[in-house]
C-alpha cells in the first residue's frame, strides 16, 4: 500500500475503538484493501464486518454491500454513523426520508458504505446507479446464499456476477458456512472465472461454554438455568411448537421476561418477538429452530436446548448464536431417551433417499457422541469439524470430569436381553426382564424362562435407563420404527456382544444434583453493581437515540469498563469499543457513572447535611474512603459506599463501631470500618 493511504490498525483503534485484529482479520483486510478478490469463511461472531467496513475506510470511493438482513443492515448502519462513518442502506425497511438521504449522499460522493437489499439488484435503476455512484468494492455478506441447495438461498444472489462484471471492481465475499461444496458454489456463480483467494477461519468460538445435562426435571433444569442469568437475553429452544407456549408461560411465572416464538405464529407478531429481542436487554425468546436467520443480535448472553437438536451441525449453529460480541456466552443442551428415539424416527420417517438417511444418522450419532463425551467437548466438537485443540478447560466436562465405570458387561446383559427377546421391545419391558420384575407382559411371553431374566439385578432400574440411554448415544441399539420403537442391534455392538471390546459409560448421567445453580454474574460480585448502573445508562441512551442497546457500546465494554474502572477521559479512550466518535460522544456520561457524582456538584446525600458538623463529617469520611479505595495496600479490589450510606454513617455518634458494621455490611466494614469509626470519635 502507498503511504498516503490511512493506516488500518490507526483506523482500527480511531474509529472502532479496538485495540488489535481477531484472528484472520488482519490478513483479510489488507487483502481486500489492496483489491484482491477475496472470499473469506469466519465464525459467526469473528468480526465479519468489519473485514469490508475498514477496507472501505481505505480505499477511495464508495464500497457497496449485499446482505439478506435488514434489521442487520439497519444496525450496522447505525452503529457506523455513532462511529463517525458516512454509510447508508436501502432496503424494503426505510422511510421515503431515509432513502432520498441516502440518494443525496450519493450524488454528493459523501458516502463510504451503501448496504443493500438483493431485491435491489433485480430492479432495472440499480445498475445505472451504481456505475454513476464510483463503486470501488462489493462485499457480499452472507455469500452461502447463493447455494442453490442451501437454506438461505436467494435467487437475487445470482445477479452479483453480473454485477460486479459490469462495475469491473474486486469482490470481497463472507461467509460463516464452511463445506468445501457450497465454498465451490460460491466462487462459481459470484466470482465467475476468477479465482478468490480464500480464508479459512477456525471454528472454535473460545467465549462460549459448553455443557450437556441428561433430562432429568427437564423444566426444572430450564428454569434454574435461566433464573441463574437473570436479566441476561437468552434463547431457549424447544422440539415443539407447544412446548414454546407452556414453557414461556413457566419462565413467566417463575419472574422471567420470557415469549415465545414459532412458525405457527402470525408472520406480524413473530417479526414483533424479534424486534423486540434485538433491541430489549435481558428478553428470553422461548423458540424452535425456525428462530434462527432473523436474529442477529451480538449480545445473546446463553442458549439452552430443552431437547436434543437434530445434528450436529444444527447444535453448533444454535449454539454459535450466543455470544456474537466475543463476551461470554453460556450454553446447556439436555437430551434423554425420548430425544434419541425422536430424531431417529424423524430420519427414518424422512422422504429422503436411503443414502440421505445415513447420513443424517452419522450426523446425529455426532452429536449424541458429544453429548455422552466423557473428555473436552470442545476437542470433540471441533474435530468433527476437522480442527484439532487441546482440552479447553472451558466446558462441563473439563470442569467437572464425569465419573465413568466399565459398562462392558451390563451392556453385554442388556445386549443378550435385547437378543433373546428377538429384537421385539422397547427399553422400559428389557429392563423388567433384566433386573427380573414378572409383569404380566413378561408372564404371557415366557420372558421369565430366559436365561437373562434377572441377571442385571445388582443395577437398579434408574441406572439402567441411563445405561440403555448411552447405549442408542453410542448407536450400539436403534429404535425400530417398523416395529414400535423396539431396540435392534447394530454392528457397532458386535465387538463388545463378542467380548472384543469394552466399552466405558458415565456414571455421573445417573443422578443429579439438588442444589440450586448460583447467579452467574458477567463479572466479580464487586463489579456487578456498577455493570448494573452501565447498563441502566447504556439502556437510557439507546431508548432516546431508538437503537438497540449494544449499538451504544457492546456487552463487553461495558464489561471492561466495570472491571478497570477508568477514571480519566484518556482512561476511557483505552477501553476496547470505545473509538474517537463515541468517545467524543459518550466518554463523560459513562465516566460520570463510574466515577459516581462528580466534585462540582455534591450529591443530594451530601447536600442535606450541608452546613451541619454532620456536612464536615461526611467530607472527611469521603476522604478517608478514598484513600482506602483499594485498601490498605492499594493492590485490593476497588470498594466504595454509597452517598446515601455515607451520610448515614456521618449521621451516628462518636462511639459507634457496632452501627457502623451493621450500616456497612460485613465486607465494606472490614475495609472502612475502623477508619470511619476514628472519624466519628474525632467528632
Ligand atoms: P460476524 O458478522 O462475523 O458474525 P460481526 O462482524 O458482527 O461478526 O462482529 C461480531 C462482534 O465482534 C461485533 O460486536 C464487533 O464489533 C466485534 N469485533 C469485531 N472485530 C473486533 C476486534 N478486532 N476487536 C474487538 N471486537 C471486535
Ligand atoms: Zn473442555
Amino acid at each position: 500500500m502507498d503511504g498516503s493511504q490511512p493506516d488500518a490498525r490507526a483506523l482500527l483503534s480511531d474509529v472502532f475503538g479496538f485495540d488489535g485484529f481477531r484472528p484472520m482479520q488482519e490478513d483479510i483486510v489488507t487483502a481486500v484493501a489492496e483489491g484482491k478478490d477475496v472470499l473469506a469463511i469466519l465464525p459467526t461472531g469473528g468480526g465479519k464486518s468489519l473485514c469490508f467496513q475498514l477496507p472501505a475506510l481505505i480505499r477511495p470511493g464508495l464500497t457497496v454491500v449485499i446482505s439478506p438482513l435488514i434489521a442487520l443492515m439497519r444496525d450496522q448502519v447505525r452503529a457506523l454513523d455513532e462511529a463517525g462513518v458516512a454509510a447508508g442502506a436501502l432496503t424494503s425497511g426505510n422511510t421515503e426520508e431515509e432513502t432520498a438521504a441516502v440518494f443525496d449522499a450519493l450524488h454528493a460522493g459523501t458516502l463510504k458504505l451503501l448496504y443493500m437489499a438483493p431485491e435491489r439488484l433485480a430492479s432495472g435503476g440499480t445498475d445505472r446507479l451504481l456505475a454513476a455512484a464510483g463503486v470501488t468494492l462489493l462485499a457480499v455478506d452472507e455469500a452461502h446464499c447463493v447455494s442453490q441447495w442451501g437454506h438461505d438461498f436467494r435467487p437475487d444472489y445470482l445477479r452479483i456476477g453480473a454485477l460486479r462484471r459490469a462495475l469491473d471492481v474486486p469482490l470481497a465475499a463472507f461467509t460463516a458456512t464452511a463445506d468445501a461444496e457450497t465454498r465451490g458454489e460460491i466462487v462459481a456463480r459470484l466470482f465467475v472465472g476468477t479465482e478468490p483467494r480464500q480464508f479459512l477461519g477456525g471454528f472454535d468460538r473460545p467465549n462460549i461454554h459448553l455443557a450437556f445435562a441428561a433430562k432429568n426435571k427437564p423444566r426444572e433444569q430450564i428454569l434454574n438455568f435461566a433464573a441463574a442469568r437473570k436479566g441476561q437475553s437468552g434463547i431457549v429452544y424447544c422440539g415443539t411448537r407447544a412446548k414454546t407456549e407452556t414453557l414461556a408461560a413457566a419462565l413467566c411465572k417463575a419472574g422471567q421476561d420470557a415469549i415465545a416464538y414459532h412458525g405457527g405464529m402470525e408472520p406480524e407478531r413473530r417479526r414483533e418477538v424479534e424486534r423486540r429481542f434485538q433491541t430489549d436487554d435481558g428478553l428470553i425468546v422461548v423458540a424452535t429452530v425456525a428462530f434462527g436467520m432473523g436474529v442477529d443480535k451480538p449480545d445473546i448472553r446463553w442458549v439452552a436446548h430443552a431437547d436434543l437438536p437434530k445434528s450436529i451441525e444444527a447444535y453448533y449453529q444454535e449454539i454459535g448464536r450466543a455470544g456474537r460480541d466475543g463476551a461470554p456466552a453460556e450454553t446447556l443442551t439436555l437430551f434423554g431417551s425420548d430425544d434419541i428415539r425422536f430424531r431417529r424416527m424423524q430420519i427414518d420417517e424422512s422422504p429422503a433417499p436411503a443414502e440421505r438417511r445415513m447420513a443424517d444418522h452419522g450426523r446425529l450419532n455426532a452429536l449424541l457422541g458429544l453429548a455422552e463425551a466423557l473428555k473436552c467437548r470442545r476437542v470433540q466438537l471441533l474435530g468433527y469439524f476437522g480442527e484439532e485443540h487441546a482440552p479447553c478447560g472451558h466446558c462441563d466436562t473439563c470442569e467437572r470430569p464425569p465419573e465413568t465405570f466399565d459398562g462392558t458387561e451390563a451392556v453385554m446383559k442388556a445386549l443378550s436381553a435385547i437378543l433373546r427377546t428377538g429384537e421385539n421391545f422397547g427399553a422400559g419391558h428389557l429392563t423388567d426382564v433384566l433386573v427380573g420384575t414378572l409383569t404380566d407382559k413378561v408372564k404371557q411371553r415366557g420372558h421369565d424362562q430366559l436365561p437373562t431374566f434377572g441377571v442385571g439385578q445388582d443395577i437398579d432400574r434408574r441406572h439402567w435407563a441411563a445405561i440403555f440411554r448411552q447405549m442408542m448415544g453410542h448407536d450400539l441399539v436403534r429404535p425400530d420404527p417398523a416395529r414400535h420403537g423396539a431396540l435392534r442391534m447394530t454392528e457397532a455392538a458386535r465387538p463388545i456382544l463378542r467380548g472384543e471390546a469394552a466399552i466405558e459409560l458415565r456414571k455421573d448421567a445417573l443422578s443429579t444434583s439438588r442444589r440450586r445453580p448460583e447467579a452467574k454474574t458477567l463479572v466479580s460480585e464487586e463489579d456487578a453493581p456498577l455493570l448494573s448502573a452501565l447498563k441502566a445508562k447504556r439502556r437510557e441512551l439507546a431508548e432516546a437515540a431508538r437503537a438497540p442497546a449494544y449499538v451504544i457500546f457492546p456487552d463487553r465494554t461495558l464489561i471492561e469498563m466495570a472491571e478497570t474502572r477508568p477514571k480519566t477521559l484518556d482512561d476511557i479512550a483505552g477501553v476496547s469499543g470505545v473509538g474517537a466518535k463515541k468517545l467524543d460522544r459518550y466518554g463523560r456520561i459513562f465516566l460520570d457513572v463510574i466515577t459516581g457524582e462528580t466534585e462540582a456538584a455534591p450529591h443530594p446525600a451530601r447536600r442535606k447535611l450541608a452546613g451541619r458538623a454532620a456536612g464536615e463529617i461526611y467530607d472527611r469520611l469521603l476522604a478517608v474512603q478514598a484513600s482506602l479505595t483499594r485498601g490498605e495496600d492499594g493492590t485490593g479490589k476497588p470498594m466504595s459506599c454509597s452517598a446515601s450510606l455515607l451520610a448515614k454513617v456521618a449521621a451516628l455518634g462518636p462511639d459507634a463501631i457496632d452501627q457502623i458494621e451493621r450500616l456497612l455490611g460485613e465486607r465494606l466494614a472490614a475495609r472502612f470500618g475502623p477508619a470511619f469509626a476514628k472519624v466519628l470519635a474525632e467528632g
